[in-house]
């Protein structure tokens, strides 16, 4: 496996993350355990804001929360200096709770409820994200009765859509999110943002996939976000002081995949945006962008015992753990590869092909198709890297199966910053109606 960040394997033979023993952090918070290298999303962060202040743009990165919004990470990212997207009242919640500071929250989504614009619009957010003309109208009508003035980006699809490891050029993008430019969409609601009263039109956002490895299809997208920039402010006399890049810059999950370091990703799109801006506007547009995996991913492990196992002679040995798709459902959703190594065993070399099945009634909660691994036990740790992001923030109940802790770790010291679910917990929203509840069975 792959040791990101300060992973090491110490004298004793185990996986150490941040200076913590995996053996001693599963004596005291038991697994699953989802553990986060407080040190690695510090310098992710970093990298971030220090490529930025290289460009000499004015910009704003803004941890895209979806991808693991817990208090102490909202915390975290607040003190790195980074700015906040959330896309449900459950992550404004999260974050007002922590207190982030509001005029850094930007609001997305494509279905924004009229709570929502309100609990935002109260809290004085930064800014929304508008998705489309519904949300458009509902956005002016709830600002004028609170006589208030909001910021608004508008979400364009510039056409270009990236997949994992190549990216797509359409000319009509199929997609629920956003204006579309080349329809010409964008330019009719610029038109509408810019007529309202209680609006204020800051620029445009595009977000043109997740888990990119390549600067080409950024690049592109700034071309086609600059030539809308241009018969804007020809066609309307409007200028976007902010261009929003979105996020989905790529990380390291499995021996193969090749991401670039945060200052390529970053140089390439302020090189764009000064190359295509510069003929347009007298100043440049300040840069947003939106990393969410690439700022926790690689930071996260998740920690698990090996139970129960089934080998078919010559077909496959299923080695079974305490958690599965319910602490990780990336496999079962988008056939996501993870890499694995026998934490408590982390010296030995492998001896075998297996496979990491979960415990849930689901053939298809597999963590892991085929990794190699010394012979494991009942009892034995396995660990599962770069699973921070998309994985707490995804887990689920199915088979009320409680959610696992989070534990930060760094320079040795372990803190508790998500509990593990109890069993109380599992029924807290339960209800039985007093009809039923009195009933007994008929014998
Ligand atoms: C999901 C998403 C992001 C973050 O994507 P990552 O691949 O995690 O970097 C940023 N912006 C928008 C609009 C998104 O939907």
């Amino acid at each position: 496996m792959f040791l990101h960040g300060t992973s090491r394997i110490n004298d004793a033979g185990h996986l150490e993350i941040g200076g913590c023993d995996v053996t001693e952090l599963k004596a005291e918070y038991g697994t699953p355990l989802y553990i986060l290298d407080e040190q690695l999303v510090r310098r992710r962060c970093r990298e971030y804001m220090e490529a930025f202040t290289a460009s000499g743009l004015g910009f704003q990165v803004a941890y895209a929360s979806k991808a693991f919004s817990i208090m102490a990470m909202v915390r975290l990212v607040d003190e790195e200096g980074l700015s906040l997207d959330v896309v449900s009242d459950g992550e404004l919640y999260t974050a007002l709770q922590a207190g982030f500071p509001a005029g850094r929250i930007h609001f997305h989504g494509n279905n924004k409820t009229p709570d929502e614009i309100e609990m935002a619009i109260d809290a004085g957010i930064g800014c929304f994200v508008v998705d489309n003309l519904v949300e458009l109208g509902l956005l002016q009508a709830i600002a004028a009765r609170k006589e208030a003035t909001v910021n608004v980006l508008l979400r364009v699809t510039p056409g270009v859509e990236a997949h994992t490891h190549e990216y797509t050029s359409t000319g009509q993008t199929d997609s629920k999110f956003g204006f579309d430019i080349g329809n010409g969409a964008a330019y009719e609601a610029v038109k509408v943002a810019a007529g309202q009263p209680n609006l204020k039109l800051l620029g445009v956002h595009s977000h043109i996939g997740s888990q990119i490895f390549e600067t080409d299809g950024f690049q592109l997208a700034v071309e086609r976000v600059a030539g809308f920039a241009r018969s804007v402010k020809e066609g309307l006399n409007v200028e976007f002081q902010v261009v929003n890049l979105g996020g989905g810059f790529g990380i390291r999950y499995v021996e193969g995949d090749t991401p670039l370091q945060v200052s390529e990703y970053v140089g390439a799109i302020s090189d764009a945006v000064k190359t295509y801006f510069a003929g347009i506007y007298s100043k440049l547009p300040q840069i947003w962008v939106e990393p969410g995996r690439s700022i926790v991913g690689d930071a996260g492990t998740t920690l698990y015992t090996v139970g129960t196992q089934k080998d078919i002679p010559g077909v496959r040995k299923y080695v079974a753990v305490d958690g599965g798709m319910t602490d990780n459902p990336r496999p079962a959703l988008y056939q996501s590869k993870y890499e694995a190594l026998l934490a408590n065993r982390a010296d030995e070399a492998a001896t075998e092909t297996v496979s990491i099945a979960g415990k849930c009634c689901e053939s298809g909660d597999m963590l892991i198709w085929d990794v190699e691994l010394p012979e494991a036990n009942s009892g034995d740790l396995l660990a599962v890297a770069c699973t921070g992001a998309y994985n707490y923030s995804m887990a689920s109940n199915y088979n009320r199966i409680r959610r696992p802790a989070v534990v930060f770790v760094q320079n040795g010291q372990s803190d508790l910053v998500v509990r593990r679910e109890s069993h109380q917990d599992i029924i807290v929203n339960d209800i039985v109606p007093a009809r039923i509840a009195k009933q007994t069975v008929a014998k």
